[in-house]
């Protein structure tokens, strides 16, 4: 619906165009859009097939998570977009050891909201809910982070290229997810938490970061880092070169500004 736009800074929100989908909710890497859920139907394991959305890969990876194992269609089969969708789903869960994503017909089984589910289900008792529903659709705004769902695994690979690389340390600070650690003479990056924000990209004057799709059990880099005293301000800074002799201010600092020290 293009519903979402960005003028110069300033980011544009066409009320008039949005149909409350909830799509961004769902795609921000940061949880920070708040609003209505996407309605979605499930019965039991199943999410049931409907044209009016292409849920995405992100979706459905933490639906199967949450316990969906189906999709279940009618006499429709699955349209090129879901097909798309849900072929590149399966392969990311063959990454992750996971089982796929099957297709399922029909079974005449009541379509049921999520609100429908759970109160059907209590109505019902509890034991029977605990048979029934392994699978919690009540998700919140803030549980649509993939990286809580596959602690094991890494989505994205984040790559410094050392030479261009100042350890001016502004990334480390913007990441929202905290996955920088410089301590003494090692830099650690755990990779599992990133989740493609790009925040880190965007503040990087060196254009000295990127973030990659990496799909890969867990792991952390460790980099060696110098502790050099700059030779114009005197003062203690990290960078990748033991022989480096200016700190990033320096650098690039006119001979004629004074020191910001
Ligand atoms: S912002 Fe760029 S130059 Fe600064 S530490 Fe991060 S990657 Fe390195
Ligand atoms: S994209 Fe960059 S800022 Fe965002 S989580 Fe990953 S490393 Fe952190």
């Amino acid at each position: 619906m293009e519903a979402i736009s960005f003028n110069e800074r300033t980011m544009v929100i066409d009320l008039q165009c949005c149909n409350s989908c909830g799509d961004c909710i769902i795609a921000c890497p940061l949880s920070a859009i708040k609003g209505l859920a996407a309605s979605r139907e499930f019965v039991h394991t199943s999410l049931i097939y409907s044209e009016a959305y292409t849920p995405s890969e992100k979706e459905l990876l933490i639906y199967k998570k949450r316990g969906m194992n189906a999709i279940q269609i009618t006499d429709i089969p699955l349209n090129p977009q879901w097909d798309f969708v849900l072929s590149k789903t399966n392969r990311i869960l063959k990454l992750l050891g996971e089982k796929p994503i099957k297709v399922v017909r029909n079974s005449n089984e009541e379509k049921l909201s999520r609100r429908d589910l759970f109160s059907k289900l209590q109505k019902e008792g509890k034991q029977l809910a605990k048979n029934m529903a392994p699978v919690s659709w009540q998700i919140e705004e803030d549980e649509w982070n993939l990286t809580r769902y596959f602690q094991d695994f890494q989505f994205y690979l984040v790559e410094i290229d050392k030479n261009k690389c100042t350890l001016c340390q502004a990334c480390f600070s913007f990441c929202p997810q905290k996955l920088f650690s410089l301590a003494g003479s090692v830099l650690h990056i755990d990779h599992e938490k990133c989740v493609n924000c790009i925040a880190c990209t965007d503040i990087c004057s060196e254009e000295a970061i990127r973030i990659r799709p990496k799909i890969k059990e867990k792991s952390d880099s460790v980099e060696s880092v110098y502790t050099n005293k700059c030779q114009d301000c005197g003062q203690l800074f990290y960078s990748f070169q033991e022989e480096k002799e200016k700190c990033h201010i320096c650098v690039d600092r006119d001979p004629e500004w004074l020191s910001p020290y």
